[in-house]
């Protein structure tokens, strides 16, 4: 199994390349092993280092490290979410479970970045969800209602409020959530792997290909190495499935973004010179839209079952059409040769938007699935999945796992048929906000 992903990451180039990349080519024993460096890799790493600081503890990730899914998505720190079709008060109290697992995913971050002085651009601006369909100004009035019940503020929109804001005429429904903050994700993943604490070795570009317990000793098959470990944690999230972890349970989805290069003064003042702003959709297969601070325009509109392991750069230029229609249908004043890269990623979901937080065996955890939330809950569960492989207790697990558990999926080839079949119907009621 190789992961290679696309060199074309806007957010990842905008950081100084690394040096220093360890590769495993031999044999290693350690006491704790974590497979995957992404946010709860890492997260888990520097938890772990913490925790036990005579120990000797192994990150090691396919690729480089942080240049997955946690080095290439939206920079959406959400403290709530519409798009997994929540809309009534019947499920509030599994809804305040979610967000109560948010707003702990919020402040792990906030005190990762306080404690090591992370500058990841952080801005706490709130986020729009927002439709061009009247329509949907319904979800957005139930969704509002069922916000304030928990104590969310939150405003509804109209078409001019939107445009205002947002710089483009093209919403006529929206509502503003305060809580929920926008950030550099690259920023702030590669300042995870630069404060891992020194008893945390990090190799890269080592593909886990095999695994297995022996006499509760874990053996580890790399490409060119092995490695022996007493515990392991498996923070490969969209991967999970391939390496058979809770394989009934989560599924890979690959996600395409595209970005524009840096608006020039006569492009920024065309659209009102607006400031940073994140705008959700509310149909799930809706754009998601976003001004950065440095009035760079990031779009990601599509979702879709695609290897994981790589997306040819035609099959990428392919989406790249697809989002530059969605910022011309917004922004049509704009030119349309502005986007400067595309760019894909892999996200795992499971079928009832639960995340994975769980021991599987004596020594062997996981900690994964955050459905498109994965910078605060994925920062998060690093930290307590770690905490639990150490036998310890927080208030943030009994939070965690009062989650309702995640649900079975059916085998291939029905699951991929049920996922594609809802997928093209997701894609078909959402096709004016893509
Ligand atoms: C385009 C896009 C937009 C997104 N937008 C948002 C957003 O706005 N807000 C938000 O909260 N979330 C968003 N997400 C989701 C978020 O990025 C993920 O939930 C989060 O990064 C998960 O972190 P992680 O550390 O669990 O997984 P990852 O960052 O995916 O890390 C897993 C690592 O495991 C490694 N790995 C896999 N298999 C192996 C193996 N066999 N051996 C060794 N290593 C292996 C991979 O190389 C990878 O680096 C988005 C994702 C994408 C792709």
């Amino acid at each position: 199994m190789e992961i290679i992903n696309d060199k074309n990451c806007s957010w990842i180039n905008d950081l100084n390349l690394r040096t220093n990349i360890k590769v495993l080519n031999f044999k290693e024993e350690c006491d704790w092993l974590i497979i995957g460096a992404g946010y709860t890799g890492l997260s888990a790493a520097r938890k772990l280092g913490q925790l036990h600081p005579t120990k000797n503890i192994i990150i090691i990730d396919a690729q480089l490290a942080g240049e997955g899914a946690s080095g290439r998505n939206s920079g959406y720190l959400v403290d709530t979410t519409l798009n997994d079709g929540f809309t009534s008060n019947k499920e509030l109290e599994n809804y305040k479970k979610k967000v109560d697992v948010y707003k702990l995913g919020i402040e792990c971050v906030k005190k990762f970045i306080k404690e090591y002085q992370v500058d990841c651009d952080w801005n706490e601006c709130g986020k729009y969800f927002a439709s061009s369909k009247y329509e949907d100004k319904k979800v957005l009035k139930d969704f509002s209602k069922t916000l304030l019940k928990l104590g969310f503020e939150n405003h509804l929109l109209s078409n001019s409020d939107l445009s205002k804001k947002l710089g483009t005429n093209f919403y006529n429904v929206g509502l503003y959530t305060k809580g929920g903050i926008l950030l550099h994700p690259s920023k702030l993943v590669r300042a995870m792997i630069d404060t891992l604490p020194k008893n945390v070795q990090l190799f890269e570009n080592s593909s886990l290909l095999n695994w297995k317990k022996n006499n509760d000793i874990i053996h580890c098959k790399f490409k060119h190495g092995s490695i022996f470990s007493k515990k392991i944690i498996f923070a490969t999230n969209g991967f999970l499935k391939s390496l058979g972890i809770k394989a009934n349970y989560n599924f890979p989805l690959t996600l395409t973004a595209s970005m524009t290069r840096t608006l020039t003064d006569e492009e920024f003042k065309s659209i009102g010179e607006p400031k940073e702003w994140g705008v959700l959709p509310v149909r799930p297969m809706g754009a998601t839209i976003r001004m950065t601070k440095d009035r760079r325009i990031l779009i990601r509109n599509t979702a879709e079952i695609y290897s994981p392991l790589k997306m040819s750069q035609s099959a990428l230029d392919k989406r790249s059409i697809k989002q530059k229609m969605g910022i011309k249908k917004r922004f049509p004043q704009l030119s349309s040769d502005i986007i400067q890269s595309t760019w894909s990623g892999i996200v795992s979901r499971t079928r009832n938007s639960s995340q994975i937080f769980q021991k599987i065996d004596d020594n062997i955890f996981v900690a994964g699935c955050y459905n498109g939330s994965g910078i605060g809950v994925g920062t998060l569960f690093g930290e307590q999945i770690a905490i639990k492989a150490s036998n310890e207790h927080t208030k943030e697990i009994e939070i965690i796992e009062a989650r309702n558990k995640v649900t079975w999926l059916p085998p291939q080839p029905f699951l991929n048929l049920g996922v594609k079949t809802r997928l093209i119907y997701e894609r078909f009621i959402a096709k004016s906000e893509i």
